[in-house]
Parts: structure tokens; sequence; C-alpha cells
């Protein structure tokens, strides 16, 4: 028997909508210099294994979000040779990165075609995303297809970050969907995959890197690959 058609597609924000990899790269590049510090691969890399390190710790009630910004530039800032000082610096520092960061914010080219295809073809649409509500709603915005997206849901709106289910519940609920016609579409594997089967909906890996898993049997590495609704 043929599955009901997908009416609902629920994105992932963060290297699924916006290329917060390049975009973050570019912002080190700017924002290290700055500091006397050279923006080299090793301290890039060191940078997003700090994030991945620290930044599910806030999804997890762990700490707070200005501590994770704290703990990642305490990990990266001796590796680029500069003195993390006391957290008053550390919050004017990532201030600084923010700026840069936001300044490089590029939303992928096959975003504004995919948006408009399902649209038209009356897709109900969501971002589901673990980061905060405030800098999450900016960066769709940047998209300049805000009006098309609908509903930004961060863990402030639906007091779950995933892999938790109830987050994507409650996005399908937003959406006035049951979850099996609804399709969840991001770049993590655990998260945005696995955990959204898991809370009963229909999931696409994005995997723009080719990254893996290649076991994975529904991959696709653009978004304009697709079904329209
Ligand atoms: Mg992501």
């Amino acid at each position: 028997m043929e599955p009901p058609p997908v009416r609902g597609v629920v994105f992932d924000l963060d290297d699924t909508l916006l290329d917060h990899r390049g975009s973050a790269t570019r912002a080190l590049g700017r924002w290290l210099p700055r500091l006397g510090a050279s923006p080299d691969a090793g301290v890039v890399a060191a940078w997003f294994e700090a994030e991945e390190r620290h930044f599910p710790r806030w999804s997890a009630g762990e700490i707070t979000f200005t501590e994770q910004r704290r703990l990642r530039l305490r990990d990266v800032l001796p590796a680029a040779g500069v003195e993390p000082g006391d957290d008053e610096e550390l919050d004017r520092l990532f201030a600084g990165y923010l700026a840069c960061y936001q300044a490089s914010w590029t939303v992928f080219d096959d975003v504004a075609p995919t948006v408009r295809s399902l649209h038209r073809a009356g897709v109900a649409m969501a971002v589901l995303t673990n980061g905060l509500g405030e800098q999450q709603r900016a960066k769709v915005a940047a998209t300049g297809l805000a009006h098309r997206l609908g509903p930004v849901l961060t863990p402030e709106e639906t007091g779950a970050s995933k892999p938790d289910p109830a987050a994507y519940l409650t996005a399908c609920a937003r959406l006035g969907l049951e979850p099996g016609v609804v399709l969840h579409v991001g770049d993590r594997h655990d998260l945005d995959v696995e955990a959204a089967r898991a809370a009963g909906l229909r999931a696409v890996h994005l995997d723009r890197r080719g990254a893996g898993p290649t076991d994975e049997p529904w991959r696709i590495s653009s978004l304009t690959d697709l079904p329209a609704g």
C-alpha cells in the first residue's frame, strides 16, 4: 500500500537551510585575526569540536546559554594562542564573534526554489531547531522566506529539544497534522532522522557533504531532491 502523501515538511535550520558551518568558518576568518590569532584549520576544527561538546549541554539543561559560549571560548582560545580572560572578557569576545557570524550568514541556494515549490503544492512548513529562539528567528528572516517557512520552533516554544519526541510532535501539532504525513528534513542523522522517525514522523537525511551513514535508505544531497508534496 502506498503511504499517504506528505502534507507537512519540518525543516532543521543550521546546515539544512542556513550554511552554519560555512558561515562560522568565514566568521572565524574575520574575527580571529582581530585577536592576533590565525584562523588556521586546526583552530577552526577545534571551534566546531567545542561547539559539539558544549552546545548539547545547554540543550540538555545542564548549563546556561551564556555558559556554553564561555566554555567554548575557554577550550578554543588557548589553542589559538589567546588568553581567555574572565567571564566578562569572554562575553565581550563572544559578542565580537557573533557580529562576524551574523555578517557571514549564508542561505543554501536550494532553499528558495524548494520552499516555493512546496508552497505551490500546498505543503505546510515549519522550522524545528535546538538553537536560541531570537537568533534562530533572525536566521529564518535572513532566508527571506519567513512568510513561507511557517512557525520557527525552538526549545523555548516546544519545551523540548531534539531528540526528545515531544519536540517533533509539537511541530506536527502546530501544523495541525498527524506525524505520519509529516516529513522531517535535516543534516544530523541522529537528531533529524533517527529521532524524528522514532517520534512517528517520516524523515529524510540531507547529507550535503556525503558524510553518511551510507546505509540510510533515504538520503538526499540537495533540498531540490525532496518530493514536492
Ligand atoms: Mg542542523
